[in-house]
């Protein structure tokens, strides 16, 4: 049966992106249909050094290179003006000492050119509006702007759709989230008061007994992206577009309030409430879901674009098997592998807003003997079987964070 196109593509962030380079690689046909015009503002600004290893696998390392974005060598955690630093280099697990804090709109814009270089179709303002699945041919429709609709077809279809989700919604796979119903409202700042000495790496700063915390994500242009991240019912009262109730909210931080005191707001405060999701099923006949559109935890461990990365890559790898006739065992090649990846990270979220992680983190010595452990998780690599903190991650925090607790509470010797 002959199709248009081997793969269509829904969306053009980073599950994209790296789902069509990768696909590229193998010569196949590809059609990526994204909604917006590019460059387009998107969220989520800071990367980790595990989504080095598959921007270099798919050859789209030296475009985002070329972007001079801001180098990200660690993390720090605040916490009543107390400091736990992450330096990757110091982590367990091999790979990359080092990333990117991002502007989106030029990432993202870097990554989908590079992939049109490498002969992918790309055609913006296409909005995907149905698609229909079988076994060796899937359709898929689409308007550009207020065009008529169009509908190809292909072998394969990737949703790679971000919030949009695409097909969890048409394909009735929405699972809710377990977490708490959280929320956040950012914005990006001139940042002028920077100390040539102050740490360039993103930090996160906790407030509100462990359920709230702000971020900062400095820019190489000088800006500086902020955010505040609770629950719902926080962030709501910061309220949309009203700099001066979040210019108060992030003056009353020790860290920030010279730093960012008077500083130009580049765009009004923007707010995203009730981002956690999940999905009931990552893959059927004729289509697999990656990056957001299978499932958002929380901001907290800039995971998201790591984890849209990886699974835009290895759902492409998959795709290439089956085309040329492989059977794919999607179940256990995807599905568990990706949700491996993310159950880590949800053992760490759980954790923080549970306090065990700030146990851990602000434990009085400060540096703690399984730091490097914990800072290969933080690095994104979540699949490395001989980190204990990656493989055991259910358990490893609360046993060590209760290990603490009772150390400390302990009498001394001289008591
Ligand atoms: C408050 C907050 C802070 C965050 N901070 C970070 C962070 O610091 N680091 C990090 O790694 N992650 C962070 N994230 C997560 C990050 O935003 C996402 O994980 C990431 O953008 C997912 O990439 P993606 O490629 O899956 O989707 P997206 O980047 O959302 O791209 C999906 C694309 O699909 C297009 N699309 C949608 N619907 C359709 C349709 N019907 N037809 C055609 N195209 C369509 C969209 O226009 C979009 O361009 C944060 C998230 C939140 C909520």
């Amino acid at each position: 049966m002959k199709n248009d196109f081997d793969v269509v593509i829904i969306g053009a962030g980073p599950a994209g992106s790296l789902a069509a380079a990768r696909l590229r690689q193998d010569n196949l046909s590809v059609l990526v249909l994204e909604k917006m015009e590019f460059p387009r503002f998107v969220i989520g600004e800071s990367l980790l050094p595990q989504s080095m290893d598959y921007l270099e696998k798919a050859d789209l390392l030296k475009a985002v290179e070329a972007q001079k974005f801001q180098v990200k060598t660690g993390v720090a955690f605040l916490h009543d003006n107390q400091v736990c630093d992450f330096l990757f280099k110091d982590r367990f697990s091999d790979g990359w000492d080092y990333t990117y804090q991002v502007k989106r709109a030029d990432f993202d814009n870097a990554l989908i050119k590079e992939v049109e270089k490498k002969g992918a179709n790309v055609i913006f303002n296409a909005t995907v509006s149905n698609v229909v699945t079988g076994k060796e041919q899937q359709s898929v429709t689409y308007s550009v702007l207020d065009a008529e609709d169009k509908t190809v077809t292909c072998g394969f279809v990737i949703d790679a759709s971000g919030y949009g989700r695409v097909l969890p919604r048409m394909f009735n796979l929405e699972k809710p989230a377990t977490s708490k119903a959280r929320g956040a409202i950012f914005t990006h700042v001139k940042d002028e008061k920077r100390s040539s000495k102050a740490s360039e790496n993103i930090f996160v700063y906790d407030f509100n007994d462990n359920s709230a915390w702000i971020w900062c994500i400095p820019f190489s242009d000088g800006t500086c992206s902020v955010g505040v991240v609770g629950d719902a019912e926080l962030v709501k009262e910061f309220g949309e577009n009203d700099s001066a109730k979040f210019r108060g909210m992030i003056s009353d931080f020790p860290g920030l309030n010279d730093r960012f005191k008077d500083a130009e707001f580049i765009f009004e405060p923007r707010q995203i409430l009730n981002y956690a999701v999940s999905v009931e099923k990552m893959y059927g006949e004729g289509f697999v879901l990656c990056g957001n559109s299978t499932e958002f935890l929380d901001p907290v461990f800039s995971s998201g674009v790591t984890l849209a990365i990886s699974s835009g890559y290895k759902a492409a790898e998959l795709i290439i098997k089956q085309l040329k006739g492989a059977e794919v065992d999607w179940e256990n090649d995807y599905e568990k592998v990706i949700k491996y990846g993310v159950n880590v990270f949800r053992s760490y979220v759980e954790a923080w807003y549970s306090g065990d992680l700030h146990t851990i983190f602000f434990v009085e010595e400060g540096n703690f003997e399984f730091k490097k452990q914990i800072c290969s998780v933080l690095a994104g690599y979540v699949w490395d079987e001989k980190n204990p903190f990656a493989k055991k991650h259910k358990s490893v925090l609360t046993t060590l964070a209760k290990v603490i607790r009772i150390t400390n509470e302990a009498p001394t010797r001289k008591d």
